[in-house]
């Protein structure tokens, strides 16, 4: 029994969500491989033989992995799936692009989001946002994951020493080609990485005051910035920084939420944070019912106070 890790990395150094992903497909019993699907991505194929628990990297290199596209990993997964077992992906949005490809190919029923494994064919994973936990289990002879990052602490970066082997890179379909990317800049860490994120609402009232009041505290405590999808909607905030059931989940070690009410949807997103503060001016608004510590007052006040204050 051998499970394959999927690697997410930008060609030199892999990203979080692959260290997460490692312990889960460790807990699934067997031996962890980790796959480095990329172009000239010697570093990151380096740099995963260096996570802790993984018996072997396999490197794939050629020119169609360079951005990652979708169509060409699953080929490169599928050609060598059958010496698999699981096969993991982090549930990120390149993760959640390439497995459904791999699972309806090898025609296997795919396992999302999982936060737990039970057993080798049993996996808990949250439904109803989060609300009702289900144990699901599995039949399929090769099991197709997603694995909530959140639900799984990190193997480490460094100590292991896996042997790295190259393999044929698998030529996909070439039905899709890269054309281009705009990716924002942010000297900010990544809203699933950080370990402070303060979030904003609908309270804030327009894209003006949301950063006239929240990026002082991001500021001042080093933290990430997310919002409530009231907030994005109503366009205070960008799309990428929505944190919930339709946006991203996060678990950072402080989560700040200012003038937002704690809908399930945000919740869903949050309430694994290890300590919650929340700020709202309503004592009945229901994020004060995951709050660790709350604070009912006019954010309009005590947002700055607060910055003082620290
Ligand atoms: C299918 C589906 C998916 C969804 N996915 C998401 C998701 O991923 N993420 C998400 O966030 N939502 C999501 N939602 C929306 C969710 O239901 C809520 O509508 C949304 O979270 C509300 O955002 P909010 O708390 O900013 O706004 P509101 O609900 O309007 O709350 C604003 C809060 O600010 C407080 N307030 C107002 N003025 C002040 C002040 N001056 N000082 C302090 N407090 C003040 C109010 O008391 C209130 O509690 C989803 C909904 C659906 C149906």
């Amino acid at each position: 029994m051998t499970a394959l890790v999927i690697a997410e990395h930008d060609n030199a150094s892999i990203k979080g969500a692959t260290l997460n992903t490692v312990t889960a497909a460790a807990a699934c019993g067997g031996d962890v491989h980790v796959l480095v699907a990329g172009h000239n991505a010697g570093e990151a194929a380096k740099a995963a033989a260096q996570i802790a628990g993984v018996a072997k990297v396999l490197h794939a290199d050629a020119e169609g992995f360079a951005h990652g596209l979708a169509e060409n990993v699953a080929a490169q997964v599928l050609a060598i799936a059958s010496n698999y077992s699981h096969i993991l992906f982090p549930a990120t949005a390149s993760g959640k692009n390439i497995a459904p490809r791999v699972a309806a190919s090898l025609d296997v029923a795919q396992l999302s989001d999982i936060t737990k494994v039970v057993s080798a064919d049993t996996f808990e994973r949250p439904i109803y946002a989060g609300n009702a936990i289900a144990t699901v289990q599995a039949t399929d002879a090769t099991k197709v994951i997603t694995v909530r990052t959140t639900g799984f602490d990190p193997a480490a970066a460094d100590g292991g020493s896996a042997s790295v082997e190259s393999v044929t890179a698998a030529s996909g379909e070439g039905k899709s080609s890269f054309v281009g990317s705009e990716i924002a800049k942010s000297d900010r860490p990544e809203l699933t990485a950080a370990k402070i994120i303060v979030s904003g609402g609908r309270a804030l009232g327009s894209a003006e005051k949301f950063n006239e009041v929240m990026t002082p505290l991001a500021d001042k405590l080093g933290a990430a910035l997310g919002a409530s999808r009231a907030a994005v909607d109503a366009g205070y905030a960008p799309n990428d920084w929505q944190v919930g059931q339709t946006g991203k989940i996060v678990a950072p070690q402080l989560y700040v939420a200012c003038g937002i009410s704690g809908a399930i949807q945000h919740l869903a997103g949050m309430k694994d944070s290890k300590v919650i503060v929340a700020i709202n001016k309503d004592p009945e608004a229901p994020i004060f019912s995951v709050a660790d510590y709350g604070l009912e007052a006019d954010l309009f006040t005590a947002v700055p106070e607060l910055i003082k204050a620290l």
